[in-house]
């Protein structure tokens, strides 16, 4: 007598690392792909149909849809605030023509409030020299896909207070924040509101 039957198998078809949303943080994880087999004497001999795939957590073991890959990582979200924040700080030092000490100061505290990594007054000279604010806003959309407004709304913040540092603010500086507000996708109220709150913190008017 032959026993035959289906049992289902499945296979590891990639590795790596990603936001797991049960535990709120970066773990591995495992790739997985569920097939049934045709078995006989238990043993699976021919592969039948396919039954999807998942995505388990190495830590938790929770499963979740292949989709769950498409999300960013919390360290990649966290380089990508760091290098727009570097941008932000070069753009505002730069935007009235002159980088003075205090902007300098100011810069180098604001990049290290929001960078996942020390940062100091030589990593701004070597950011003035080389990064380019042209790509401030190609940055900054990045930024913008992943922070909530409450995080768009502090980068805004930060830029109004690294113009401010110098004890003025002018209009070239101002645009230069609505151009930041514009690229992180926060609409004209919410950048308008955002400067005029900074601005009224530090004492300083247009
Ligand atoms: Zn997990």
């Amino acid at each position: 007598m032959i026993i035959w039957g289906w049992r289902v198998r499945k296979k590891t078809i990639g590795t790596g690392v990603f936001f797991c949303p049960g535990e709120g943080g970066d773990r591995n994880y495992e790739h997985r792909q569920a097939r049934r087999w045709f078995t006989i004497f238990f043993i699976p001999l021919i592969p039948l149909k396919e039954l999807g795939d998942f995505i388990e957590c190495t830590s938790c073991e929770n499963t979740y849809y292949p989709d769950v890959l498409k999300g960013k990582t919390a360290s990649e979200i966290e380089d990508i605030s760091t290098i727009a924040i570097r941008h932000v700080a070069v753009s505002m030092a730069l935007a009235d023509g002159t980088v003075d000490p205090r902007e300098r100061d100011a810069a180098v505290t604001v990049v290290q409030r929001f960078a996942s990594h020390p940062y100091d007054l030589d990593d701004l000279d070597s950011d003035l020299s080389s990064l380019q604010v042209s790509a401030l806003s190609d940055n900054l959309e990045e930024l913008g896909a992943v922070l909530n407004e409450h995080g768009k709304e502090n980068v805004l913040t930060a830029a109004v207070f690294l113009a401010g540092a110098d004890g003025h603010v002018d209009r070239s500086e101002m645009e230069v924040a609505r151009q930041i507000g514009k690229a992180l996708t926060m609409s004209s109220a919410h950048i308008e509101g955002t400067i005029q709150q900074e601005l009224s913190r530090l004492g300083l008017s247009l």
